[in-house]
């Protein structure tokens, strides 16, 4: 594997104007960055496109400074930006990973259906200063079937992975994996996936495995619903259905006065039982890095309160036949 095969913009990925240099993958040899599109797109920047370990090795070595890293699945949206943007400001230079990962769907699951589009993804993320993308393919990150396992924890088998059984185990192997490959000094992930966040700094704490990781707060169109890929699925009316999930939770903080988490929740579930075509996964408000229930909500301006990080209020539900999660902070 592994020569950087630079193509123009136009050929092979579809882009067009963007700016961006691509660079893929193919057959044996050398890094791939190439071409000069973007004379005169002064937003715009070359990114360096690689599918295989060795031409990462290669485009790797090409930067210098502090290494930030963005973990994507693709179908990038203005959510996946802001985490580029975050790194930036605390790198010298960001690689972003494109990749569906298969370990982390359980059969049934949306892994065939997820929505794809490197071209359109390269062209968003020259538009924010990334400098280096990994898009493999699945036999690129699983060349032979895995044996090693990690099991992330507690944290892994509530909420998302009571629902999601196999999901959390099959996240950390390909963040392990991705971290090894890349060596950032900083990683980034989205609060939209909390449990997610959780997971993660746990992983990196319990390992030792000293990369600073980030959390970068959740981007939202202007009605108020969480951007996320899967936000495409959403036909027609479910649109509309979907944003009784961020007013939910925006009724459940309205309820929240010292003491009482039950009336969050109340609040929160009445909300999104009272929405046509939204059946509802679970709403919890929890300890935000151990993921155990809140019982109790701290007392307002408790500036001595060992617990002035705010507890998290989450809920997952499903719109027509959508899977959506959502959380604001509760303080
Ligand atoms: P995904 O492509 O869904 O695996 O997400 C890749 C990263 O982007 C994860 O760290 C997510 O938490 C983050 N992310 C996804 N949607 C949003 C959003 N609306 N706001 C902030 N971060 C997000």
């Amino acid at each position: 594997m592994g020569t950087g095969v630079s193509i123009a913009p136009t050929v092979g990925t579809g882009l067009v104007g963007t700016g961006s240099v691509v660079t893929e993958s193919a057959g044996t040899g050398g890094p791939g960055s190439a071409g000069t599109a973007s004379a005169g797109a002064a937003s715009v920047s070359d990114v360096t496109v690689v599918t295989d370990r060795r031409s990462l090795r290669e485009a790797l070595a090409a930067q210098h400074g502090r290494r930030g890293l963005v973990m994507t699945m693709g179908a990038l949206h203005e959510g996946h930006l802001s985490l580029v943007r975050e790194a930036r400001r605390h790198a010298d230079h960001v690689v972003v990973t494109i990749f569906v990962n298969p370990a982390q769907f359980a059969p049934g699951e949306d892994y065939e259906r997820y929505p794809r589009d490197l071209a359109a993804d390269v062209a968003a993320l020259s538009t924010v200063g990334a400098d280096i993308v990994y898009a493999p393919s699945p036999a690129e990150v699983y060349p032979a079937p895995t044996q090693v396992s990690l099991d992330p924890g507690p944290i892994s088998r509530v909420l998302e992975g009571a629902t999601r059984p196999i999901h959390f185990a099959g996240v950390a192997l390909v963040v392990t994996k991705m971290l090894n490959l890349i060596r950032p000094e900083v990683a980034v992930f989205g609060q939209k996936d909390a449990q997610q966040l959780a997971i993660i700094r746990r992983l990196v704490a319990d390992l030792d495995m000293g990369v600073e990781i980030v959390g970068a707060p959740i981007s939202r169109e202007a009605d108020g619903l969480a951007r996320s890929s899967r936000n495409a699925y959403l036909l027609g009316e479910d649109r509309i259905h979907a944003l009784a999930l961020s007013r939910a939770l925006r009724a459940g903080i309205a309820a929240a006065h010292e003491g009482a988490a039950n009336d969050v929740v109340a609040a929160t579930r009445a909300v999104l039982e009272a929405e046509e075509r939204v059946e509802v996964d679970y709403v919890a408000l929890v300890d935000p890095a151990t993921f155990e229930p809140v019982t109790r909500i701290p007392p307002a301006g408790g500036a001595l309160d060992r617990s002035a990080e705010p507890a998290l209020l989450l809920v997952a539900a499903t719109v027509g036949s959508t899977r959506l999660i959502d959380n604001m902070p509760v303080r």
